[in-house]
């Protein structure tokens, strides 16, 4: 197998698969204000900048409802 090979299996597996690096984590979460919950997706690039596996996530209005709230997501991509 050639270089150049190697290169069209990896971008193949790419527009299939999408790049590791977009890969997006969908979490459940509940606006403080309203008690509504909806699915958000986060970057998993998010977590790995806290090192502890946790991240306050922005959620901006009209994603889950129309409020705007921080979502507190613990290592095991659950909201708290
Ligand atoms: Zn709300």
């Amino acid at each position: 197998m050639t270089r150049d090979d190697l290169d069209s299996l990896s971008s193949e597996v790419e527009r299939k698969f999408g790049k590791p690096d977009d890969t997006g984590i969908a979490v459940v979460v509940t606006c403080p204000e309203c008690g509504k919950s909806g699915v958000i997706v986060v970057d998993a690039g998010a977590f790995a900048e806290r090192g502890d596996g946790t991240c306050n996530y922005p959620v901006e209005g009209g994603i889950v409802c129309d409020h705007a709230f921080m979502a507190y997501i613990d290592a095991h991509f659950k909201a708290r």
